[in-house]
């Protein structure tokens, strides 16, 4: 009988133990708090998965092992071909700054853009929203250099490959049939 009432007494939890969880529980909320902001920034850096092409190194669209060129939309991508090849004999050689991007590739160009400028308003009128890219969809392409742009507004509607955005003179769609009229520009990404 004393053995069993003995048992049956809960044991009381060392002083000592309760005074570690406690320092253990302060340090994860400090850490957490203390953590967070950085954790955020480094949730997301584009990389060549995302779509991201570095700017001072353009691309081809030979290189179809990037993502940036292997999920252009195929008739996009064919159009741009044969455009690339009537370019070539005329000693104009296609760049691409940017292809298919992923959506959190997208966001993340609107972000810094917003952050950079200061203004959702404005950086609206150059970066789309994930849901309004035509890059995420496959649909968009950014040639460079200059007179690569110049030819394609000048020939590409051969290919029914046509400027969209009137601020932006190196962002080309597939946006009518080939040998067809583009249609009128949009004025800017927002629009
Ligand atoms: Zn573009």
């Amino acid at each position: 009988m004393l053995r069993h009432a003995r048992r049956a007494r809960p044991r009381p939890v060392p002083f000592v133990v309760l005074l570690v969880l406690a320092a253990l529980a302060i340090s994860a909320a400090i850490l957490v708090t203390v953590l967070w902001a950085p954790m955020q920034s480094l949730a997301f850096a584009p990389g060549e998965r995302d779509g991201a092409v570095d700017e001072r190194h353009p691309i081809s669209l030979s290189a179809t092992h990037l993502p940036a060129i292997s999920r252009l939309d195929d008739d996009l991508f064919d159009a741009l071909r044969r455009a690339e090849a009537d370019a070539a004999a005329d000693g104009i050689r296609f760049d691409i700054t940017s292809g298919w991007r992923s959506r959190e590739y997208q966001q993340w160009l609107l972000d810094e853009r917003i952050e950079e400028w200061g203004s959702e308003e404005l950086a609206r009128e150059y970066v789309a929203t994930p849901e309004g890219s035509h890059h995420v969809t496959g649909d968009a392409v950014d040639i460079a250099p200059l007179d690569a742009q110049i030819w394609l507004i000048d020939h590409g509607a051969r290919y029914g490959l046509c400027q969209t955005y009137a601020n932006e003179r190196w962002h080309f769609e597939l946006a009518t049939e080939p040998g067809g009229t583009c249609p009128e520009m949009l004025p800017d990404a927002a629009g």
